[in-house]
């Protein structure tokens, strides 16, 4: 189960739910319990009350609570943001979260299931 339910997260998500904020596009997903939907939390089309959100931390997870994509915003079309953006974000948390252990970016790539991993600007320090 990946309902997010820490609230210090739940809160920046909703403040980005707010602020109409694409940080937290295609990491987060904010599920509306009211509409039955699920957005990216930059979606313009609502601004639903904290009560009625459920913050998914995958699409996957949110379709199977019974929720469907948003068709305006499409959280489910992941290459709608910016995908560099979004795999940036995925690879610097599962680092933050795996510092300890020896990483390669095959191992970074195949646990995020990406297809590889090109480091632009590497300065091989
Ligand atoms: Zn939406």
């Amino acid at each position: 189960m990946v309902e997010v339910r820490d609230e210090e997260l739940f809160d920046k998500v909703y403040a980005a739910i707010l602020a109409r904020s694409d940080r937290y596009d295609g990491i987060y997903y904010s599920a509306i319990k009211t509409t039955g939907i699920y957005c990216r939390p930059s979606c313009r089309s609502r601004t639903p009350k904290p009560e009625n959100v459920i913050v998914y931390a995958s699409t996957h997870e949110a379709e199977r609570s019974g929720y469907r994509a948003c068709k305006r915003c499409q959280p489910n079309k992941q290459e709608l943001i910016n995908p560099d953006a979004d795999i940036a974000e995925r690879v610097t948390r599962y680092i933050y979260a795996h510092y300890r252990e020896p990483l390669t970016l095959e191992r970074i790539a195949s646990t995020l299931s990406i297809a590889h991993i090109t480091c632009r600007g590497c300065t091989g320090e």
